[in-house]
């Protein structure tokens, strides 16, 4: 994985992508209503680095919606809320296109130490959770380090016990721990029903050292009946080591009471710069409107709605592209990207030339990595050059896309993504303290500027996105 150095953002315009010094950028706006060449890209990209737009769109839904939780009340209340949005920024053909799915919602959630050492945990349900029952569950626990450590045990042999899972996650800047260590939240608790458990806890996929409970999706496999999983924070975690450390049987009372909520609505809403040449296709641009429901989404993922809808509207402001932009915010990713596959099978067959998403908070983005066609080389190289200024990095590995585009990406399409920083993501993933408070206005605003440099870019590009 290429790493690079941090350049400071009061520094951008010192770094063109030679590493030569670049000339001061041009403060002039193009001007609206005439088309927007690439060769305007500099101007458009330093206006950016002012943008307040995306800031009012965090603001605006993690105020007057708050947490969106999905196929919830409170989701179809973001739905409205950013259809409003979208048609006083001025977008087109601004819907929503609903589908159905199971909901989950959460309930009551306690853990105490019974024995040895009698105390109060922090802890919070998984998405998918069984239940307790309202009387709880009283049972020993079996403490694995790792999950490896939980797989190797016999098929039953934890009958009527309580599995607690711990590890410690570290921070990357790439985020890359999420997929080792969050094996142990999507997979652990259906290893563990598998090996008759009465309930799981986990430590926490997390990197901060708060009494905060990180939440997140599980998922038992067909015909595993769900048991009550749930997540400590990691202090607790740690404090549930240091008592097996002591070498006396561990007793932990558990009261979970989510329910599934059988089928609800959930939706996409759907907004669009209309390009000027329909032949060139479209450049789907996505984040997710749904949240957990313990803090407000701010970073996961108001952030990511909000940056890709500031910068398809500043490239709007600037004139019609060539290509048409779609702005798409996904329903229900959090818990299994329902609307992503929603909308995959709804528009696959339109020309979809570009996909790209944003979901990973709102801290700068330090990194470009593409994947394209080899006639679209001078498109990537030209958005490399042009994202340099800001401090980014192009990367050596190909774009992977994110939850609401990934079958794009495995479709072949194109795909973009502008890595952020996740050095302090998973310190605030998922728990009650995912809130605007968290977010630095000035990287936000770095990311907008990257995300209307790479659209100026790639809407009106003459080359050809996709392979004929
Ligand atoms: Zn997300
Ligand atoms: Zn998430």
């Amino acid at each position: 994985m290429q790493k690079i150095g941090l350049i400071p953002l009061a520094l951008p315009f010192l770094l063109a992508a030679t590493g030569a010094p670049a000339a001061p950028p041009s403060l002039t706006e193009v001007p609206a209503g005439r088309a927007a060449p690439e060769s305007g890209v500099a101007a458009l990209r330093e206006a950016a680095l002012k943008d307040d737009i995306a800031m009012d769109i965090v603001e605006g839904l993690t105020t007057e919606v708050g947490p969106r939780p999905a196929a919830t009340a409170q989701e179809a209340k973001a739905r409205e809320w950013a259809v409003a949005k979208l048609k006083s920024l001025g977008f087109s053909n601004v819907h929503i296109e609903p589908y159905s799915m199971p909901a989950w919602v959460r309930g009551e959630e306690t853990a105490s130490l019974i024995s040895p050492f009698p105390q109060k945990l922090a802890i919070t349900a998984l998405g998918n959770s069984g239940a307790t029952g309202k009387k709880g569950l009283q049972a020993e626990v079996v403490y694995f380090p790792t999950i490896a450590d939980l797989q190797a045990v016999p098929d039953g042999s934890l009958k009527g016990k309580i599995a607690f899972v711990s590890h410690a996650m570290k921070p990357t800047q790439d985020g890359s721990s999420y997929g080792e260590y969050g094996t142990a939240r999507f997979a652990g608790p259906g290893i563990a029903a598998r090996k008759g458990a009465a309930a799981i806890v986990i430590k926490s996929i997390g990197t901060d050292h708060h009494r905060v409970p990180h939440t997140g999706v599980t998922d038992f496999p067909k015909g595993v009946t769900p048991i009550p999983a749930a997540a400590l924070s990691v202090p607790d975690a740690e404090q549930l080591e240091r008592v097996f450390s002591r070498g006396q049987p561990v007793t932990l009372s558990l009261l979970l009471t989510p329910r599934f909520n059988g089928t609800q609505q959930s939706g996409n809403v759907i907004a669009e710069v209309p390009g000027s040449d329909p032949s060139a296709g479209i450049i789907m641009v996505t984040g997710h409107l749904d949240s957990w429901d313990l803090g407000t989404g701010a970073i996961d993922d108001a952030s990511g709605v909000a940056i890709i809808t500031a910068a398809a509207k500043r490239v709007m402001d600037a004139g019609t592209p060539r290509r048409t932009i779609r702005v798409m915010l996904a329903g229900a990713e959090e818990v299994g990207g329902f609307g992503g596959d929603a909308y995959y099978e709804a528009h696959k067959n339109e020309l979809h030339v570009l996909t790209s998403e944003s979901d990973f908070g709102a801290d700068r983005i330090w990194r470009v990595d593409f994947k394209f066609p080899a006639e679209a080389k001078p498109v990537s190289d030209r958005i490399a050059a042009a994202l340099a200024p800001l401090g980014i990095g192009a990367g050596k590995q190909p774009a992977g896309g994110g939850a609401d585009n990934e079958k794009f990406v495995k479709a072949g399409i194109g795909t973009i993504d502008l890595q952020q920083d996740g050095t302090r993501y998973f310190d605030l993933h998922h728990t009650a303290d995912d809130t605007i408070d968290k977010i630095d206005p000035e990287q936000l605003r770095q990311n907008v500027a990257a995300w209307t440099t790479m659209l100026t870019i790639a809407a009106n590009a003459r080359e050809n996105l996709k392979e004929k």
